[in-house]
């Protein structure tokens, strides 16, 4: 089946005894046994498991084309699961324009853990390969990336990184599987906030991680899900799994609203350079077009005139709501650099944003008018 037919049915049968056919929240924190002790329904403890985190971890595969999947409360919980699964004394390599929480995770904490973390430009395949060390056993991916929308050739990197008996994981949180699979070009786990597409409403947050195969590391981070406890709650795993029946839709008319803002923003004499890989200017389109079914609806751009005329713009935007995030039914507009606090890295004339499902003409006028 197609994947909107699988976005839609995965996981729901109706209930036999009252004949729901959307699915119940499961609430039970604790689950009864029998008298020989056996879980009555499987589960026993709600950080270990419960119905509806079950749920949604047996659609993610079918989503991504895996054999197994894990949800946490947070993307960053999930993203860091892989971390805390890797022996000490490891050296894992991340994006130099990493999404910026696991930019301060690799500074601030898995130093403590004993690994040894490293930044390098992984759309340039040549630096990757330089960086790879004896003891390199993770290469964190992410693709396209944030907040300048970088493409990595994810066949190649996750090549370099399998060469070197390294784990590759891809945060595809930006493409959604309704663009792109990676566990189709090889990637062992990919990585989605959910908090953004899935979601899609601005209204739960939520991580998850699709493995390849049950493995050892699929075991290992499973025990870094239940002990350490950063596991979705009932409520929070239904609101994901609610947004997954109407993801490829909501996708597709972003992706398409965000390729018309972007030819509206290049034409823009108020603009320096927009960042969105749907462009032929864009110098990974060739690699996106290849490795994606769509562009997504995420982009960034600069304003000719600086920094403040930027801050400018994002203060005069009437339709757009000055907010960070993505992924929501509402377009959404930020100076990047503020949003990323003292240590940013980004570029200070850079606005990013999220595009929503407003009418597109809306979306361009807005802009239009703000840039004036
Ligand atoms: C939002 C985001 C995360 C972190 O997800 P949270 O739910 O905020 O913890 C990780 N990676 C990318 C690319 C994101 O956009």
């Amino acid at each position: 089946m197609r994947f909107e037919t699988i976005a839609v049915h995965a996981g729901i049968a109706a209930d036999p005894h009252t004949g729901d056919v959307a699915p119940p929240i499961h609430l039970s924190t604790t689950f009864a046994r029998d008298a020989q002790g056996e879980p009555l329904g499987g589960h026993t403890y709600i950080r270990e498991s419960n119905p509806t985190q079950t749920s949604l971890e047996s659609v993610l595969p079918e989503l991504e084309g895996g054999d197994g999947s894990a949800v946490f409360a947070s993307g960053m919980a999930a993203g860091i699961a892989v971390f805390q699964a890797i022996e000490p004394g490891s050296h894992v390599l991340l994006p130099d324009d990493v999404y910026h929480g696991f930019r301060a995770a690799a500074k601030e904490f898995m130093p403590n853990w004993g690994l040894t973390p490293e930044f390098v430009a992984m759309d340039d395949l040549d630096q990757l390969k330089k960086a790879i060390r004896p003891n390199t056993r993770l290469v964190w991916i992410e693709s396209p990336s944030n907040p300048l929308l970088k493409i990595v050739d994810l066949r190649q990197a996750i090549g370099i990184a399998h060469e070197a008996g390294a784990l590759a994981v891809v945060d595809s949180t930006f493409a959604t599987p309704v663009l792109q699979r990676p566990l189709d070009f090889g990637a062992d786990i990919v990585m989605h906030a959910t908090t953004k597409y899935f979601g899609g409403h601005s209204d739960v947050q939520g991580g998850a991680l699709i493995f390849r195969k049950k493995d050892s590391t699929y075991d290992r981070i499973r025990r870094v899900q239940n002990i350490l406890g950063a596991v979705s709650s009932p409520f929070n795993s239904w609101l994901v799994l609610r947004g997954i029946r109407t993801m490829a839709v909501r996708v597709r008319a972003q992706a398409a609203s965000a390729m018309t803002v972007a030819r509206a923003l290049e034409k823009h004499a108020g603009v320096s350079v927009v960042h969105y890989p749907g462009l032929e200017s864009h110098p990974g389109h060739a690699i996106a077009r290849q490795q994606m079914s769509g562009f997504g609806a995420m982009m960034s751009f600069r304003v000719r005139a600086g920094r403040e005329a930027a801050l400018n713009v994002v203060a005069r935007s009437r339709v757009f709501t000055r907010a960070t995030s993505l992924g929501g039914v509402e377009s959404l507009i930020e100076h990047r650099a503020t949003s990323e606090g003292p240590h940013s890295t980004t570029p200070q004339d850079l606005i990013r944003l999220s595009i929503g499902l407003e009418h597109v003409d809306d979306l361009v006028e807005d802009l239009d008018q703000a840039l004036q």
